[in-house]
């Protein structure tokens, strides 16, 4: 140690401050993968593709670290190709992001600042609530509708301060879905000044009859940015990859913002490859229809014990509990026999549970474990 001396007094006299908004933020609560006393659990609890990831991504991202000493193409620009001509786009207007959480706080980043009013429902996403406060905007929550999105309630809500709208189509933690009329009405209300972030983390999981328009509305809107990622029907969640699509002038701004090198040259790789596999998506989009069905006639079967599911175009359902069995019971209770869910009482919702789609065997677990609970209840 070098030999300097300190005087105490001054060292306790100040420190430096976080930004007062900084300290209202809480922080982002990810879903469990241990008990409480260390136990490994089953994770349901942060809506990851129960089938793992597809042989031809798993190949790319093992290729992909040949190289570990160079950094990682920075314009990643094969993948914005890949993303591009799947999905008709122009990539030039394509941006990734380290998984699109990192997007969406480059939108709050970009058009919101101290005083300004960013919008959302109740029951969104949570990372809006942490982006809006991070740049000390103000977070104004709308009203739900049964726990899908009102639009009337958000346009209502619009006040000249409004930077920022965000909504997550199908949502997440409801999993509702607001289709695209609702999706085009939101839109004409709004101020052309105020940007719409659609995040479609789940779309991958609806079928084409059920695209809410968002990357169209995209592609001819001058305010409005989509955005997906590679966590979900992709599965590649440790990888963190998302993209997002909105005009050349959206896309100029938040680039001058965004880290440096954010996605990995095995990520970038995996991503081309994951995207695409179709029948990779296909084969987790059959199998995540058939048991969300599944599992949600089993808990619209024990209604007589106070179970509700919340109708889900996601890869998770919400379950309310509004009977003798409570979320909190039923949470300990899948815990004692193995299985993370989502108690989200922080969000609003001390009611409900978010149960991730699993494999057919733990999906099953699961509504035999919800049964026993409610008929002992
Ligand atoms: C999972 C999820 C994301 C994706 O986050 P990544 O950072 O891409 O892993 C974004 N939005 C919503 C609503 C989500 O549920």
């Amino acid at each position: 140690m070098p030999d300097t001396t300190f005087d105490t007094a001054t060292l306790s006299a100040s420190r430096p401050l976080p930004k007062d908004w900084i300290m209202g933020i809480s922080p982002y609560v990810p879903g469990k993968a241990a008990a409480d006393d260390g136990r490994p659990l089953i994770k349901l609890s942060a809506n990851e593709n129960p089938l793992g990831t597809g042989d031809a991504a798993r190949a790319a991202m093992a290729a992909g670290i040949a190289d570990l000493a160079t950094y990682p193409d920075p314009g990643a620009a094969k993948l914005r190709e890949a993303i591009a001509g799947k999905y008709s786009l122009d990539p030039a207007r394509i941006i990734y992001g380290t998984g699109s959480d990192e997007l969406l706080h480059l939108a709050a980043s970009a058009y919101a600042g101290p005083g300004d009013e960013v919008l959302y429902v109740r029951y969104g996403f949570s990372v809006y609530d942490i982006a809006a406060r991070r740049v000390g905007a103000v977070p104004v929550v709308a009203p739900d509708k049964d726990y899908g999105t009102d639009v009337d309630a958000l346009l209502a809500l619009v006040t000249d301060r409004t930077r920022v709208v965000y909504l997550a189509n199908p949502n997440n933690p409801t999993g509702t879905m607001t289709p695209a009329s609702e999706i085009a009405r939101l839109h004409a209300g709004l101020p052309g000044d105020v940007l719409f972030v659609l995040d479609q983390a789940y779309a991958e999981y609806l079928d084409d009859s059920e695209d809410d328009g968002g990357l169209a509305l995209a592609e001819k809107a001058s305010n409005v940015f989509v955005t997906r990622t590679f966590s979900k029907i992709h599965g590649l969640a440790a990888e963190r990859i998302g993209w997002g699509y909105a005009s050349a002038e959206i896309i100029d701004a938040l680039h001058r913002i965004r880290a440096p090198f954010n996605v990995t040259t095995a990520g970038q790789q995996a991503a081309i490859a994951a995207i695409n596999d179709n029948a990779w998506m296909e084969r987790s989009r059959d199998h995540n229809a058939q048991w969300r069905a599944w599992l949600a006639e089993q808990v619209a079967a024990l209604s007589n014990h106070g179970l509700r599911v919340v109708p889900s175009k996601a890869n998770f359902l919400l379950i309310l509990f509004e009977g003798k069995l409570t979320a909190e019971a039923a949470l300990k209770g899948l815990m004692a026999e193995g299985y993370a869910t989502r108690w989200l009482p922080g969000q609003g919702l001390p009611n409900a549970l978010r149960i991730t789609i699993g494999t057919e065997a733990q999906t099953r677990a699961v509504a035999a474990i919800l049964r026993t609970l409610a008929e002992g209840a």
